[in-house]
Protein backbone atom coordinates (compact mmCIF):
# COMPACT_ATOMS: atom_id res chain seq x y z
CA UNK A 1 0.00 0.00 0.00
CA UNK A 2 1.26 3.82 -0.76
CA UNK A 3 0.36 5.71 2.18
CA UNK A 4 -0.57 9.40 3.04
CA UNK A 5 2.13 11.75 2.46
CA UNK A 6 3.63 10.05 -0.55
CA UNK A 7 3.59 12.02 -3.70
CA UNK A 8 1.05 10.93 -7.06
CA UNK A 9 1.52 11.53 -10.40
CA UNK A 10 -1.11 12.57 -12.44
CA UNK A 11 -0.88 13.40 -16.46
CA UNK A 12 -3.31 15.87 -17.17
CA UNK A 13 -4.38 19.36 -15.46
CA UNK A 14 -8.08 19.52 -16.03
CA UNK A 15 -11.26 19.61 -13.95
CA UNK A 16 -10.74 15.86 -13.32
CA UNK A 17 -6.88 15.91 -12.32
CA UNK A 18 -8.07 18.91 -10.07
CA UNK A 19 -10.92 16.79 -8.34
CA UNK A 20 -8.61 14.25 -8.38
CA UNK A 21 -6.07 16.38 -6.77
CA UNK A 22 -8.03 17.68 -4.11
CA UNK A 23 -8.96 13.93 -2.77
CA UNK A 24 -5.51 13.15 -2.52
CA UNK A 25 -4.32 16.04 -0.94
CA UNK A 26 -7.54 15.74 1.68
CA UNK A 27 -6.26 12.36 2.06
CA UNK A 28 -2.59 14.02 3.23
CA UNK A 29 -0.81 12.99 -0.51
CA UNK A 30 1.05 14.67 -2.08
CA UNK A 31 0.58 15.44 -6.17
CA UNK A 32 2.36 16.31 -8.76
CA UNK A 33 0.51 17.45 -12.11
CA UNK A 34 2.25 17.05 -15.52
CA UNK A 35 0.75 19.26 -18.01
CA UNK A 36 1.61 21.86 -20.90
CA UNK A 37 -0.91 24.75 -20.01
CA UNK A 38 -0.07 27.19 -17.88
CA UNK A 39 -3.18 27.76 -16.46
CA UNK A 40 -4.19 24.36 -15.28
CA UNK A 41 -7.48 23.41 -13.18
CA UNK A 42 -5.61 20.82 -11.85
CA UNK A 43 -1.81 22.73 -11.69
CA UNK A 44 -3.04 25.26 -9.82
CA UNK A 45 -4.03 23.58 -6.87
CA UNK A 46 -1.15 20.77 -7.12
CA UNK A 47 2.14 20.12 -4.70
CA UNK A 48 3.89 20.76 -8.33
CA UNK A 49 3.16 21.62 -11.50
CA UNK A 50 5.21 20.27 -14.58
CA UNK A 51 4.65 22.71 -17.52
CA UNK A 52 5.65 20.16 -19.87
CA UNK A 53 4.04 17.83 -23.22
CA UNK A 54 3.13 14.95 -21.74
CA UNK A 55 5.57 13.02 -24.13
CA UNK A 56 8.56 15.03 -22.49
CA UNK A 57 11.07 12.50 -21.65
CA UNK A 58 12.96 14.89 -19.23
CA UNK A 59 9.93 16.19 -17.57
CA UNK A 60 8.51 12.17 -17.66
CA UNK A 61 11.43 10.81 -15.80
CA UNK A 62 11.32 13.34 -13.34
CA UNK A 63 7.88 12.33 -12.62
CA UNK A 64 8.99 8.98 -12.43
CA UNK A 65 11.76 9.70 -9.92
CA UNK A 66 9.70 12.16 -7.76
CA UNK A 67 6.05 9.87 -7.36
CA UNK A 68 5.26 6.59 -5.73
CA UNK A 69 2.56 6.07 -8.75
CA UNK A 70 0.70 7.88 -11.63
CA UNK A 71 -2.53 7.98 -13.08
CA UNK A 72 -4.50 9.69 -16.01
CA UNK A 73 -6.84 12.26 -15.96
CA UNK A 74 -7.97 11.32 -19.84
CA UNK A 75 -7.45 8.79 -21.94
CA UNK A 76 -5.60 10.67 -25.33
CA UNK A 77 -2.17 10.82 -22.98
CA UNK A 78 0.73 8.83 -25.89
CA UNK A 79 0.84 5.27 -25.39
CA UNK A 80 4.79 5.92 -24.71
CA UNK A 81 4.46 7.93 -22.32
CA UNK A 82 2.55 5.69 -20.17
CA UNK A 83 4.87 2.66 -21.42
CA UNK A 84 7.86 4.45 -19.94
CA UNK A 85 6.31 5.34 -17.20
CA UNK A 86 5.20 1.58 -16.28
CA UNK A 87 8.23 0.50 -16.73
CA UNK A 88 9.35 2.18 -13.53
CA UNK A 89 6.58 2.89 -11.12
CA UNK A 90 3.24 1.55 -10.59
CA UNK A 91 0.19 3.15 -13.10
CA UNK A 92 -3.01 2.77 -12.92
CA UNK A 93 -5.10 2.42 -15.11
CA UNK A 94 -2.22 0.49 -17.11
CA UNK A 95 -1.55 1.42 -20.75
CA UNK A 96 -3.09 -1.77 -22.09
CA UNK A 97 -6.59 -0.74 -20.95
CA UNK A 98 -5.94 3.03 -22.22
CA UNK A 99 -4.95 1.75 -25.23
CA UNK A 100 -8.19 0.24 -25.83
CA UNK A 101 -10.33 3.28 -24.88
CA UNK A 102 -8.23 5.66 -26.49
CA UNK A 103 -9.43 4.27 -30.06
CA UNK A 104 -13.12 3.40 -31.14
CA UNK A 105 -12.45 0.36 -33.76
CA UNK A 106 -10.22 -1.14 -30.57
CA UNK A 107 -12.75 -0.39 -28.10
CA UNK A 108 -15.81 -1.62 -29.69
CA UNK A 109 -13.97 -4.66 -30.90
CA UNK A 110 -12.79 -5.45 -27.67
CA UNK A 111 -16.79 -5.16 -26.49
CA UNK A 112 -18.11 -7.13 -29.21
CA UNK A 113 -15.17 -10.00 -28.88
CA UNK A 114 -16.84 -10.03 -25.51
CA UNK A 115 -19.87 -11.21 -26.41
CA UNK A 116 -20.84 -7.70 -25.01
CA UNK A 117 -23.67 -5.71 -27.03
CA UNK A 118 -22.56 -2.40 -29.34
CA UNK A 119 -24.47 -0.44 -31.76
CA UNK A 120 -23.56 -2.12 -34.94
CA UNK A 121 -20.75 -0.94 -36.41
CA UNK A 122 -17.62 -1.36 -39.37
CA UNK A 123 -14.31 0.13 -39.20
CA UNK A 124 -13.40 1.83 -42.31
CA UNK A 125 -9.74 3.04 -42.49
CA UNK A 126 -10.13 3.87 -45.85
CA UNK A 127 -13.04 4.51 -48.54
CA UNK A 128 -13.36 1.64 -50.45
CA UNK A 129 -14.71 -0.11 -46.76
CA UNK A 130 -17.64 2.53 -46.93
CA UNK A 131 -19.83 0.71 -49.61
CA UNK A 132 -20.09 -2.37 -48.00
CA UNK A 133 -20.32 -1.27 -44.60
CA UNK A 134 -23.34 1.16 -46.12
CA UNK A 135 -24.83 -1.90 -47.43
CA UNK A 136 -24.76 -3.92 -44.18
CA UNK A 137 -25.68 -1.41 -41.71
CA UNK A 138 -29.33 -0.37 -41.51
CA UNK A 139 -29.54 3.59 -41.67
CA UNK A 140 -29.02 6.68 -40.64
CA UNK A 141 -25.81 5.85 -39.05
CA UNK A 142 -23.06 7.86 -38.11
CA UNK A 143 -18.91 8.13 -38.48
CA UNK A 144 -16.92 8.73 -35.74
CA UNK A 145 -13.45 9.40 -35.75
CA UNK A 146 -11.65 6.52 -33.94
CA UNK A 147 -9.84 8.56 -31.97
CA UNK A 148 -10.04 11.88 -30.26
CA UNK A 149 -13.34 12.46 -30.60
CA UNK A 150 -15.51 13.30 -27.48
CA UNK A 151 -18.64 15.08 -26.45
CA UNK A 152 -19.73 14.68 -30.03
CA UNK A 153 -16.46 16.11 -31.93
CA UNK A 154 -15.54 14.48 -34.63
CA UNK A 155 -19.08 12.93 -35.44
CA UNK A 156 -20.89 12.94 -39.11
CA UNK A 157 -24.40 12.00 -39.58
CA UNK A 158 -24.61 9.72 -42.48
CA UNK A 159 -28.12 8.62 -44.36
CA UNK A 160 -26.48 6.63 -47.42
CA UNK A 161 -23.25 6.15 -48.86
CA UNK A 162 -22.91 9.41 -50.67
CA UNK A 163 -22.54 11.19 -47.10
CA UNK A 164 -20.63 8.73 -45.89
CA UNK A 165 -17.85 9.66 -48.48
CA UNK A 166 -18.16 12.98 -47.81
CA UNK A 167 -17.85 12.91 -44.27
CA UNK A 168 -14.65 10.20 -44.68
CA UNK A 169 -13.57 13.04 -46.78
CA UNK A 170 -14.57 16.01 -43.76
CA UNK A 171 -13.05 13.93 -41.76
CA UNK A 172 -9.58 13.74 -43.64
CA UNK A 173 -9.77 10.03 -44.11
CA UNK A 174 -8.80 9.54 -40.67
CA UNK A 175 -9.56 6.06 -39.62
CA UNK A 176 -13.21 5.88 -38.41
CA UNK A 177 -16.56 3.63 -37.19
CA UNK A 178 -19.19 3.92 -39.01
CA UNK A 179 -22.29 2.79 -36.47
CA UNK A 180 -25.59 2.15 -36.89
CA UNK A 181 -27.96 5.37 -35.23
CA UNK A 182 -30.69 3.23 -32.65
CA UNK A 183 -33.27 4.82 -31.44
CA UNK A 184 -32.30 5.68 -27.81
CA UNK A 185 -35.03 5.41 -24.81
CA UNK A 186 -32.65 6.59 -22.39
CA UNK A 187 -28.50 6.80 -21.69
CA UNK A 188 -27.32 4.81 -18.88
CA UNK A 189 -23.71 5.28 -17.34
CA UNK A 190 -21.81 2.71 -14.57
CA UNK A 191 -18.83 3.50 -12.50
CA UNK A 192 -17.29 0.76 -11.25
CA UNK A 193 -13.82 0.78 -8.87
CA UNK A 194 -11.75 -2.46 -9.43
CA UNK A 195 -8.48 -3.66 -7.84
CA UNK A 196 -5.64 -5.34 -8.22
CA UNK A 197 -7.40 -8.27 -6.87
CA UNK A 198 -10.05 -8.06 -9.03
CA UNK A 199 -13.62 -7.41 -6.79
CA UNK A 200 -15.56 -4.36 -7.97
CA UNK A 201 -17.18 -2.31 -6.28
CA UNK A 202 -20.38 -0.81 -7.78
CA UNK A 203 -21.70 3.15 -8.27
CA UNK A 204 -25.37 2.71 -8.81
CA UNK A 205 -26.45 3.50 -12.48
CA UNK A 206 -26.94 7.04 -13.42
CA UNK A 207 -29.32 8.50 -16.04
CA UNK A 208 -27.41 11.06 -18.43
CA UNK A 209 -29.15 13.57 -20.74
CA UNK A 210 -26.95 15.29 -23.23
CA UNK A 211 -27.06 18.36 -25.67
CA UNK A 212 -25.45 18.62 -28.53
CA UNK A 213 -23.28 15.27 -27.86
CA UNK A 214 -22.14 16.72 -24.56
CA UNK A 215 -23.21 15.46 -21.29
CA UNK A 216 -26.32 17.78 -19.69
CA UNK A 217 -27.58 16.42 -16.66
CA UNK A 218 -27.13 13.19 -14.19
CA UNK A 219 -29.89 11.70 -12.42
CA UNK A 220 -29.20 9.11 -9.93
CA UNK A 221 -31.13 6.93 -9.05
CA UNK A 222 -31.31 6.40 -13.05
CA UNK A 223 -35.39 5.99 -14.04
CA UNK A 224 -35.10 1.88 -15.18
CA UNK A 225 -36.44 -1.03 -14.30
CA UNK A 226 -34.48 -3.40 -12.08
CA UNK A 227 -33.47 -5.83 -14.57
CA UNK A 228 -32.10 -3.22 -16.84
CA UNK A 229 -29.89 -1.83 -14.05
CA UNK A 230 -28.74 -5.15 -13.07
CA UNK A 231 -27.87 -5.67 -16.59
CA UNK A 232 -25.81 -2.84 -16.75
CA UNK A 233 -23.95 -3.48 -13.40
CA UNK A 234 -23.31 -7.44 -14.88
CA UNK A 235 -22.18 -6.01 -18.21
CA UNK A 236 -19.76 -3.20 -16.77
CA UNK A 237 -18.18 -5.69 -14.30
CA UNK A 238 -17.70 -7.92 -16.92
CA UNK A 239 -15.70 -5.67 -19.41
CA UNK A 240 -13.78 -4.52 -16.41
CA UNK A 241 -12.09 -8.35 -15.51
CA UNK A 242 -11.55 -8.86 -19.52
CA UNK A 243 -9.74 -5.72 -19.51
CA UNK A 244 -8.47 -7.33 -15.84
CA UNK A 245 -8.74 -3.28 -15.21
CA UNK A 246 -6.95 -2.02 -12.02
CA UNK A 247 -8.73 2.00 -10.55
CA UNK A 248 -12.06 3.79 -11.93
CA UNK A 249 -13.76 2.68 -14.68
CA UNK A 250 -16.38 4.41 -16.53
CA UNK A 251 -18.74 2.50 -19.32
CA UNK A 252 -21.65 4.17 -20.93
CA UNK A 253 -25.03 2.58 -22.19
CA UNK A 254 -27.41 3.10 -24.81
CA UNK A 255 -31.15 1.57 -23.79
CA UNK A 256 -32.86 1.44 -26.85
CA UNK A 257 -36.95 2.00 -27.54
CA UNK A 258 -37.14 -1.96 -28.26
CA UNK A 259 -35.12 -2.56 -25.07
CA UNK A 260 -31.82 -3.53 -26.10
CA UNK A 261 -28.93 -2.25 -23.73
CA UNK A 262 -26.19 -1.34 -25.78
CA UNK A 263 -22.37 -0.38 -24.36
CA UNK A 264 -21.78 3.06 -26.57
CA UNK A 265 -18.30 3.14 -24.87
CA UNK A 266 -16.10 3.23 -21.87
CA UNK A 267 -13.47 5.89 -20.06
CA UNK A 268 -10.97 4.76 -18.31
CA UNK A 269 -11.06 7.28 -15.49
CA UNK A 270 -13.60 9.45 -13.26
CA UNK A 271 -16.31 10.39 -15.29
CA UNK A 272 -18.09 13.23 -15.42
CA UNK A 273 -21.62 11.41 -15.28
CA UNK A 274 -19.75 10.38 -11.64
CA UNK A 275 -19.27 13.96 -10.52
CA UNK A 276 -22.32 13.77 -8.54
CA UNK A 277 -21.05 11.17 -6.06
CA UNK A 278 -18.87 14.06 -4.74
CA UNK A 279 -21.53 15.53 -2.47
CA UNK A 280 -24.13 12.42 -3.17
CA UNK A 281 -21.86 9.23 -1.92
CA UNK A 282 -20.16 7.79 0.71
CA UNK A 283 -17.41 7.57 -1.07
CA UNK A 284 -16.53 10.46 -4.14
CA UNK A 285 -15.27 8.66 -7.77
CA UNK A 286 -11.87 10.76 -7.32
CA UNK A 287 -11.28 9.68 -3.33
CA UNK A 288 -11.93 5.46 -5.02
CA UNK A 289 -9.11 6.95 -7.89
CA UNK A 290 -6.72 7.59 -5.24
CA UNK A 291 -7.58 4.14 -3.19
CA UNK A 292 -7.29 1.93 -6.44
CA UNK A 293 -3.38 4.03 -7.01
CA UNK A 294 -2.25 3.79 -4.17
CA UNK A 295 -3.63 -0.06 -3.63
CA UNK A 296 -6.17 0.59 -0.70
CA UNK A 297 -9.43 -1.39 -0.47
CA UNK A 298 -12.70 0.62 -2.63
CA UNK A 299 -14.45 2.70 -0.34
CA UNK A 300 -18.25 1.87 0.41
CA UNK A 301 -20.28 3.50 -2.37
CA UNK A 302 -23.64 3.82 -0.69
CA UNK A 303 -26.05 6.72 -2.49
CA UNK A 304 -26.63 8.84 0.57
CA UNK A 305 -29.45 10.68 -1.34
CA UNK A 306 -31.25 11.15 -4.57
CA UNK A 307 -28.86 13.53 -6.67
CA UNK A 308 -29.33 15.13 -10.00
CA UNK A 309 -25.97 17.21 -11.22
CA UNK A 310 -26.07 19.33 -13.86
CA UNK A 311 -22.89 20.60 -16.06
CA UNK A 312 -22.04 24.41 -16.06
CA UNK A 313 -21.25 25.05 -19.49
CA UNK A 314 -19.39 28.01 -20.87
CA UNK A 315 -22.53 29.27 -22.26
CA UNK A 316 -24.05 30.84 -19.48
CA UNK A 317 -21.12 33.81 -18.93
CA UNK A 318 -21.54 36.47 -20.75
CA UNK A 319 -18.51 38.06 -21.77
CA UNK A 320 -16.40 36.22 -19.10
CA UNK A 321 -19.22 37.17 -16.35
CA UNK A 322 -20.26 34.51 -14.21
CA UNK A 323 -24.19 33.46 -13.85
CA UNK A 324 -25.59 35.35 -10.48
CA UNK A 325 -24.03 32.41 -7.79
CA UNK A 326 -26.48 34.33 -5.46
CA UNK A 327 -29.77 32.72 -6.95
CA UNK A 328 -27.54 29.34 -6.70
CA UNK A 329 -25.88 30.07 -3.01
CA UNK A 330 -30.43 30.58 -1.63
CA UNK A 331 -30.45 26.78 -2.30
CA UNK A 332 -29.14 24.83 0.85
CA UNK A 333 -28.78 21.74 -0.65
CA UNK A 334 -27.48 22.71 -4.21
CA UNK A 335 -23.65 22.41 -4.19
CA UNK A 336 -21.60 24.14 -6.57
CA UNK A 337 -18.26 23.00 -8.31
CA UNK A 338 -16.15 25.57 -10.42
CA UNK A 339 -12.53 24.19 -12.35
CA UNK A 340 -11.10 27.73 -11.42
CA UNK A 341 -11.06 28.05 -15.58
CA UNK A 342 -10.04 31.49 -16.54
CA UNK A 343 -12.11 32.22 -19.51
CA UNK A 344 -15.55 31.10 -20.82
CA UNK A 345 -16.22 29.69 -24.34
CA UNK A 346 -19.49 28.02 -25.63
CA UNK A 347 -19.47 24.56 -25.02
CA UNK A 348 -16.61 24.55 -22.33
CA UNK A 349 -17.09 22.55 -19.22
CA UNK A 350 -16.49 25.70 -16.50
CA UNK A 351 -17.74 23.34 -13.86
CA UNK A 352 -21.21 21.83 -12.44
CA UNK A 353 -23.68 21.33 -9.30
CA UNK A 354 -25.15 18.98 -7.70
CA UNK A 355 -29.00 19.09 -6.06
CA UNK A 356 -29.60 16.83 -3.21
CA UNK A 357 -33.10 16.50 -2.19
CA UNK A 358 -36.07 13.66 -0.58
CA UNK A 359 -36.94 12.28 -3.93
CA UNK A 360 -35.20 12.33 -7.63
CA UNK A 361 -38.06 14.12 -8.47
CA UNK A 362 -37.71 17.14 -5.79
CA UNK A 363 -33.30 17.07 -6.75
CA UNK A 364 -34.22 17.50 -10.87
CA UNK A 365 -36.89 20.50 -9.95
CA UNK A 366 -34.38 22.20 -7.94
CA UNK A 367 -31.73 21.40 -10.35
CA UNK A 368 -34.41 23.18 -13.05
CA UNK A 369 -35.46 25.85 -10.89
CA UNK A 370 -31.57 26.90 -10.49
CA UNK A 371 -30.60 26.02 -13.76
CA UNK A 372 -33.68 28.84 -14.85
CA UNK A 373 -32.02 31.22 -12.58
CA UNK A 374 -28.76 31.31 -14.00
CA UNK A 375 -29.86 31.82 -17.47
CA UNK A 376 -29.91 28.75 -18.91
CA UNK A 377 -32.37 26.61 -21.30
CA UNK A 378 -34.35 24.14 -19.59
CA UNK A 379 -32.93 20.78 -19.54
CA UNK A 380 -34.24 17.27 -19.53
CA UNK A 381 -34.19 15.49 -15.98
CA UNK A 382 -37.91 15.18 -15.09
CA UNK A 383 -37.67 18.62 -12.93
P1 LIG B 1 -20.21 9.61 -28.21
O1 LIG B 1 -19.14 10.65 -28.44
O2 LIG B 1 -20.04 8.39 -28.99
O3 LIG B 1 -20.39 9.35 -26.74
O4 LIG B 1 -21.58 10.28 -28.68
C1 LIG B 1 -22.10 11.45 -28.06
C2 LIG B 1 -23.61 11.37 -28.01
O5 LIG B 1 -24.17 11.25 -29.33
C3 LIG B 1 -24.14 10.16 -27.26
O6 LIG B 1 -24.17 10.38 -25.87
C4 LIG B 1 -25.53 10.01 -27.88
O7 LIG B 1 -26.42 10.98 -27.33
C5 LIG B 1 -25.28 10.36 -29.32
N1 LIG B 1 -24.96 9.12 -30.09
C6 LIG B 1 -23.73 8.62 -30.32
N2 LIG B 1 -23.78 7.46 -31.00
C7 LIG B 1 -25.08 7.20 -31.22
C8 LIG B 1 -25.79 6.14 -31.88
N3 LIG B 1 -25.16 5.12 -32.46
N4 LIG B 1 -27.14 6.20 -31.91
C9 LIG B 1 -27.82 7.23 -31.34
N5 LIG B 1 -27.19 8.26 -30.70
C10 LIG B 1 -25.84 8.26 -30.62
Amino acid sequence: MILPDATLGVLGGGQLGRMFTIAARSMGYRVWVLEPDPHSPAGAIADRHLQAGYADRAALKELAAGCAAVTTEFENVPAEALEYLESRLPVRPGSAAVAVARDRIAEKTFIRDQGLDTAAFFAIHDADELEPACRSLHMPALLKTARLGYDGKGQVPVEGLADARRGFEALQGAACVLEERVDLAQELSVILVRGADGASTFYPVGENHHRDGILDTTRVPARVPERTARQALDMAGALADALDYVGVLAVEFFLTRDDRLLINEMAPRPHNSGHYTVDASLTSQFEQQVRMLCGLPAGATDLLSPVVMVNLLGDLWRDDRPPPWDALFAHPRAKLHLYGKKHARPGRKMGHYNCLAASGEDAAAEAEAIRRQLGGAPGDTGG
